[in-house]
């Protein structure tokens, strides 16, 4: 999947109150790609992220997946798009608090009306190390657990991408390490695109290309 985005910008609120988030940023990305963006606190940088896989719509500007502008959908067809085409890791996990790990994992392909495959699940819980916890509730689960179940989530439903918004920002050190290595390493071997939001500049070293934003430019 080729991902171009063309100066796309997020202005929120209006008069007094109006905050440029996102200021035209271009970016692109290849299959494989492996992108980390840095920078301070209230930057835009989710802002971005929120943009590029299409949580969120901007002000003006294009996104392109293979050529298709996915702005121009409607909103439930972008819905769609991006339960099978873009996953996305969030700081705080945002599991569903009263399903097992098992079935937060499944719930894009239910959403989807699509069946769980038992033995891909099976395959991704044993990759990540929670092989044996799908059967508890997240609040039974470390962090650096939940934060797996999240990204096998992310993986389920076969998407060309993950985007990440500082996926170790909840995570000591150590276990944020290797969350971190986990999602990096499984991109790498499935070939997927990878974006990461990160304040960790061993993090961000690892990717191929590092972007930094600074009041809501790109760069
Ligand atoms: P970062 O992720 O780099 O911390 P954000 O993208 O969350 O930055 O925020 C960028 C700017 O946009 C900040 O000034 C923030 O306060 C503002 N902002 C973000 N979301 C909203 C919103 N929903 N309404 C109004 N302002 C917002
Ligand atoms: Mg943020």
């Amino acid at each position: 999947m080729f991902i171009e985005a063309k100066k796309i910008s997020k202005v929120y609120g209006s008069g007094e109150n109006q905050v440029v988030a996102l200021e035209e940023a271009d970016l692109k990305l290849e299959p494989g790609d492996f992108v980390s963006i840095m920078g301070p606190s209230g930057s835009g940088k989710s802002t971005l992220l929120h943009l590029l896989s299409g949580l969120d719509r901007p002000t003006s500007g294009s996104l392109f997946y293979d050529g298709q502008d996915i702005y121009g959908f409607s909103d439930k067809a972008l819905s769609a798009f991006r339960r099978r085409r873009i996953g996305f890791v969030f700081q705080q996990f945002n599991l569903l608090p009263v399903l097992t790990a098992r079935e937060n994992i499944l719930m894009p392909l239910l959403l989807d009306k699509r069946q769980g495959e038992e033995a891909y699940l099976e395959q991704l819980a044993e990759r990540l190390g929670i092989g044996d916890r799908l059967n508890h509730l997240p609040h039974e689960l470390s962090g650096g657990q939940q934060q797996r179940v999240a990204i096998a989530r992310a993986l389920i439903a076969g998407p060309d991408v993950i985007f990440a918004d500082e996926p170790t920002g909840n995570l000591d050190s150590r276990s944020g390490g290797e969350v971190m290595k986990l999602l990096e390493d499984i991109c790498r071997e499935m070939g997927k695109t990878l974006v990461v939001i990160t304040h960790d500049s061993r993090v961000a070293q690892l990717a191929n290309r590092i972007f930094t934003m600074t009041d809501g430019k790109l760069a």
